[in-house]
């Protein structure tokens, strides 16, 4: 692989993790109480509010979202490969330690005894007990790692990163969006160039054609027209894609697309780490400002991660 590759690997794992760490300032707000809490606007982990809710954190430390997608990178570790059951089983192992900021779905499908050995099975029956209505943001939170791995082989991403999305989340928009991100991240990696918004729809249409306005909103430059703090969609995948999408099309670095993403409140963390990861494709870890590489209170666990992570994808790389 290319430095260049390098640094764009690098900068999908760091850019979730700061787009989740800083996003936690901002979670569950309003756009108007942003404002309220942020007059000056919010851009360094120590300015984060200590309120009940974030006060659970310590400045600069991530949420559940890369605690997750940290799931997956230990499953890779693990098993050499990406599958779906030595995923389930990091997910497990994570959920038995009461983590904070844990996400309803993600909750109700691991409460489904023997969820280790068919989680697929459990993640469908949480989905058709809510009458096929569920689909958070809780596989789109985790998923960007899947478009680095095997980046060169589109079929691969695909297949990866639907069979991840769905261990808890079943519904054809989660996986559709799951893709969509992932897509590009591979596209970002490979061609060194992005997706039009007619190839990230044409992508997105052969999961759920509800997505395909979601990706139309994002490519207008009015970020208000998200809706992103809108309280009965926050925490709905297709959001999350959106927010991750806009920034895509319209942020011309990473630090501009983080925080204009985080300054719309909403589940600000979630929308970030998308943001974030995409952005680091996008422009690479060598774009990041330092305050927010060093300012990450596990900096030095996403690295060791990384580097393991990076040795495994070589190889394969190498033996294509
Ligand atoms: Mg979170």
């Amino acid at each position: 692989m290319t430095p260049v590759t390098i640094d764009k690997i690098k900068g999908v794992f760091f850019g979730q993790a700061i787009g989740d760490a800083l996003g936690l300032g901002t979670e569950f707000m309003t756009k108007k109480t942003v404002r309220q809490h942020y007059p000056n606007g919010l851009s360094e982990y120590s300015a984060i509010i200590q309120d009940a809710h974030r006060k659970r954190w310590n400045i600069g430390d991530w949420t559940d979202d890369t605690d997750q997608f940290l799931c997956i990178v230990d499953s890779i570790i693990q098993s050499g490969n990406v599958d779906e059951i030595a995923f389930a089983k990091e997910l497990y192992r994570w959920f038995k330690d009461a983590p904070m900021g844990i996400g309803q779905t993600v909750y109700r499908v691991l409460s489904i005894p023997q969820f280790t050995l068919y989680p697929h099975r459990a993640a469908e029956m949480i989905w058709r007990f809510s009458k096929k209505q569920i689909a958070s943001n809780g596989a789109i939170m985790r998923t960007s790692i899947l478009g680095t791995y095997d980046f060169w082989n589109y079929a691969s991403v695909e297949r990866n990163t639907t069979k991840i999305a769905r261990v808890t989340h079943w519904d054809s928009r989660c996986a559709g969006s799951c893709v969509v991100v992932s897509l590009l991240i591979a596209h970002l990696l490979k061609e060194n160039d992005g997706l039009d918004i007619q190839q990230l729809i044409s992508f997105a249409d052969t999961y759920d054609d509800r997505i395909k306005p979601y990706i139309e909103l994002a490519y207008e430059k009015d970020i208000a027209l998200l809706q992103l703090d809108e309280p009965t969609s926050i925490g709905y995948t297709l959001k999350a894609l959106s927010a991750g999408l806009w920034s895509y099309f319209n942020a011309t670095n990473f630090e501009e697309g983080i925080l204009e993403i985080i300054h719309e409140g909403g589940d600000a963390d979630t929308n970030a780490c998308i943001a974030g990861s995409i952005l680091g494709a996008k422009f690479g870890y060598h774009s990041i400002p330092k305050k927010y590489i060093d300012g990450l209170l596990y900096r030095e666990i996403l690295e060791e991660k990384l580097d393991a992570y990076l040795s495994i994808l070589n190889e394969r790389f190498s033996t294509q």
